[in-house]
């Protein structure tokens, strides 16, 4: 039941990808990906991002509502402490990795990965050595990035990231949901805090 949960949630990205220009040419979608079977590991904001209908379009609504599926049986994480970011933030952020070296379909050389923040939040500057791309599910965002004019971003638009350069987000009024692609050098890094 749980695998066919996530068998949807990876078939609907994998469709959203093929069907994105953008998705596609970052990274081809690994096509030896095999399930693995891990157990939940919910935080605060797996709630959230289950209850949270609304926000997407016509293009990312499978996608969303797949995730929404997945939500209460997704092995939820958070990189960063609450030294780093402080306790509100931690209460209304978290990320599964879909597809990955540890994600519920393993695959090498490849990460895509399902994040949520809240609200009114203040993702602080940070920079990590894999290449990234934001594809925004649903909500949305102030993206800002070192080099790069900032952009209010919604469902269906993406955001590029190179090797370490520096960025930051910010919520106003409503979360944002997105999945998230890394490819390149570094990928089993973390992305540490600051813009040097
Ligand atoms: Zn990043």
């Amino acid at each position: 039941m749980t695998r066919a949960l996530f068998e949807a949630a990876y078939e609907a990205a994998r469709t959203l990808v093929a069907a994105t220009p953008a998705l596609a040419e970052f990274a081809p979608w690994p096509s030896d990906a095999a399930f693995v079977d891990r157990p939940a590991n919910l935080l605060p904001a797996s709630g959230s991002v289950a209850a949270w209908k609304n926000g997407d379009t016509p293009q990312t609504a499978a996608l969303h509502d797949a995730v929404c599926a997945v939500a209460l049986v997704a092995d939820w994480r958070q990189t960063y402490t609450e030294a780093e970011v402080g306790a509100h933030f931690l209460a209304n952020y978290g990320y599964f990795e879909l597809v990955g070296p540890l994600g519920h379909f393993h695959a090498e050389g490849y990460r895509a990965y399902v994040a949520y923040w809240g609200a009114g939040l203040h993702y602080p500057w940070h920079m990590h050595e894999a290449e990234e791309l934001y594809f925004v599910i649903a909500g949305g965002a102030r993206f800002e990035a070192e080099g790069t004019p900032p952009a209010i971003l919604g469902p269906g638009d993406t955001c590029r990231h190179a090797s370490n350069q520096p960025h930051t987000m910010t919520t106003a009024d409503a979360p944002i949901l997105t999945l998230v692609l890394w490819r390149g050098s570094g990928l089993s890094g973390l992305p540490r805090m600051g813009r040097a």
